[in-house]
């Protein structure tokens, strides 16, 4: 017998149309690109999203057809979020910190028809546009007074405020299928090109509804978000939707990531909830120290993307008073997977109890299954300390990446994480080690494949090893261990000079460290882990 409940379609336009009628007045307050702060309510925000979704049809977007976005976290960027996937297109947030290589591989492979992007990101675009043939206009979110007199981009380049006064208001969502694609966010892979992750209708409004929940990121009506994870990794956490579902105010801080931006903008908008990588917070945390400054109305933050370290928590909770909530993540999971939020008999453990407890990564949201196992794939316990790969599975982890042309990841219908794991008998997660072979810098990826790759085509380089060194301020860094060819006089500076303008700037090593051999596994494989045991804390003893 089947249940006599209506079927409507889980879509991302349903978030903003529930905001628009159930949470007008609330307000969105950007700091601009041009240097001011805008601010404009759920309402502004919806007609302007229909207007932008007008204007995109006059372009010629199609359905299901990927529009790119190259933006700080802005209220355009928040219109394009709503107006490209309410549409029924698919909205590919590019990730500027990305080498110009990088962008033009992932624009072509996305085969992106329109990309928009903030004035900061002209230069890049300038040198990415004649080298993609993909896409047909280049759109600089920006009025006409700002827009670029002197440019490379000919009639490819049209102006934000021109398409949106240009078009009415008027527009349908057209009620799609649940499961079509909504937006395209890539991934460092280990190896190879990055990959598409590819979400739907469906697995955004879920993560939306799961992600909102009071153990989870605990967001509502009364509180007002500031999400410095950028809109460009995984859409912001989902805060941007979140922030639609339950009528909170947003709070975005365009390009100003600094702490002292980030201290103003908490304070003169009342700032309660915030969610960053640990390299921000410790940018925000050192400023409002050094003005001997308080936070008055930031009472929780979201810690994720790296391991946040209990120096953080504690400065947070005990000088602050602003809880952490510890998240963990991934791109596959849209992203959240978990979070440490207390059970009820942890409320009233010791002090020193909870402050472990919130080193660990948490416990599973609902909708996100989870499994450690051995190199065999056999089941480990949960019992803290037995530790093996962490597996996951869920209405929002993804099971093929975008372009057809992989492989799948999937293990037996898991998606395996590349984070290795212990479970707590209380189901709370900890990565004690990574699999995957990749750096993550500051909350960004460097793929260590591609610097051992740079280091090997210098002539007196014999093998090249690039691995994650333990960083103070950004979690990890690169380090590149060097064996040289027989006579050679190679010296740190000239190799790390070797790598200007073969990576982005961010991506070169601090340091070479010339050693006589690397240990081979049984298997012929460099024995990174051993490596690392070695040189991991390099960069934190300098
Ligand atoms: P991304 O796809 O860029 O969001 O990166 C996901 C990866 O970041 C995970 O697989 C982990 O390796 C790492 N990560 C995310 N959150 C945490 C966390 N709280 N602690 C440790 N590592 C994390």
């Amino acid at each position: 017998m089947q249940g006599l409940m209506m079927q409507q379609p889980l879509l991302v336009a349903s978030l903003l149309m529930h905001a628009e009628r159930h949470h007008s007045d609330r307000e969105i307050v950007s700091r601009r690109v041009e240097g001011d702060i805008h601010r404009y309510r759920y309402q502004d925000l919806a007609q302007r999203a229909r207007r932008m979704a007008n204007a995109l049809e006059s372009l010629g977007v199609a359905r299901g057809e990927r529009v790119g976005t190259l933006a700080w976290n802005g209220y355009r960027h928040m219109e394009l979020y709503f107006a490209v996937s309410g549409s029924g297109s698919v909205l590919h947030t590019l990730n500027p910190r990305l080498h110009a290589d990088q962008l033009v591989y992932i624009i072509e492979h996305a085969q992106d028809r329109v990309v928009f992007f903030d004035l900061t990101f002209l230069p890049l675009i300038e040198s990415v546009a004649p080298r993609v043939t993909s896409p047909i206009f280049f759109v600089a979110m920006t009025d006409r007074a700002h827009m670029p007199s002197d440019h490379a981009l000919g009639s490819r380049l049209l102006c934000y405020e021109d398409l949106i006064e240009g078009h009415s208001a008027d527009f349908d969502w057209p009620l799609l299928d649940e499961n079509s694609a909504s937006s395209l966010c890539y991934t460092s892979g280990t190896t190879g090109n990055p990959k598409g992750v590819l979400y739907s209708h469906r697995s955004t409004l879920l993560h939306t509804y799961a992600a909102a929940l009071p153990d989870s990121l605990n967001c509502s009506a009364r509180d007002a978000i500031l999400p410095v994870v950028p809109m460009f990794h995984v859409n912001a956490w989902g805060l941007p939707y979140i922030a639609c579902m339950v009528g909170a105010k947003l709070v975005f801080p365009g390009p100003a990531l600094d702490g002292k931006s980030l201290y103003q903008l908490i304070e003169q908008e009342q700032v309660t909830l915030s969610a960053g990588v640990p390299t921000v917070w410790q940018g925000l945390l050192s400023h409002v120290e050094s003005v001997e400054g308080s936070f008055s109305s930031m009472r929780r933050t979201i810690i994720g993307g790296a391991p946040c370290p209990t120096a953080m928590t504690t400065a947070f909770q005990e000088r602050h008073h602003v809880d952490v909530l510890h998240a963990w993540g991934m791109t596959e999971l849209s992203p959240v997977g978990t979070v440490c939020s207390f059970k009820a008999h942890q409320t009233a453990l010791p002090e020193a109890e909870r402050y472990a407890l919130q080193a660990k990564q948490g416990r599973s949201v609902f909708g996100i299954d989870m499994k450690i196992v051995d190199v065999a794939g056999k089941e480990l316990p949960w019992d803290g300390c037995a530790a093996g790969d962490l597996l996951v599975r869920g209405h929002w982890v993804t099971h093929e990446y975008f372009g057809g042309d992989y492989a799948s990841p999937l293990n037996d219908g898991w998606f395996p994480t590349g984070d290795v794991a212990k479970i707590d008998p209380d189901g709370f997660m900890q990565i004690v080690d990574r699999s995957k072979d990749v750096i993550k810098s500051g909350g960004e990826w460097i793929s260590s494949a591609d610097i051992e790759n740079v280091a090997g085509l210098h002539p007196e380089v014999a093998t090249a090893v690039c691995i994650a060194a333990r960083h103070p301020k950004w979690d990890e860094r690169p380090l590149l261990l060097i064996v040289k060819k027989p006579g050679s006089a190679l010296e740190a500076q000239e190799l790390l000079t070797f790598f200007d303008g073969r990576v982005a700037k961010w991506w070169k090593p601090e340091a070479v460290l010339f050693i006589d051999a690397v240990p081979i596994g049984a298997t012929g494989k460099v024995l990174k882990n051993k490596l690392r045991e070695q040189y991991g804390d390099y960069y934190m003893s300098l």
